[in-house]
């Protein structure tokens, strides 16, 4: 699975996807976990955080967190994972 990157949009941006099972990445907001939870349709938002033009890190977060925070890394755009095609 390879993303490829626009190398001419070097700033911070966030998408927002579903939280999958066995994720363990801490909130950056409010330091908790960020859940899977096979009831819910947990939403988190993955921010690529950019320094001066440079890649710096990957931030994560509950979607409701990143709202209260006033959407630091700009407003995020749906992943559409179209590659998933499971029935049943
Ligand atoms: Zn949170």
């Amino acid at each position: 699975m390879t993303t490829i990157v626009s190398s001419s949009e070097l700033t911070s941006r966030a998408v927002q996807r579903r939280v999958e099972a066995g994720s363990s990445v801490i909130c950056t907001a409010c330091d908790q976990q960020v859940k899977f939870a096979a009831k819910q349709n947990r939403q988190q938002v993955i921010a690529n955080v950019y320094l001066a033009g440079r890649w710096d890190r990957v931030e994560h977060y509950h979607a409701e967190c990143y709202e209260e925070a006033g959407a630091p890394h700009g407003t995020p755009s749906e992943q559409v994972l179209s590659s998933r095609s499971r029935k049943s």
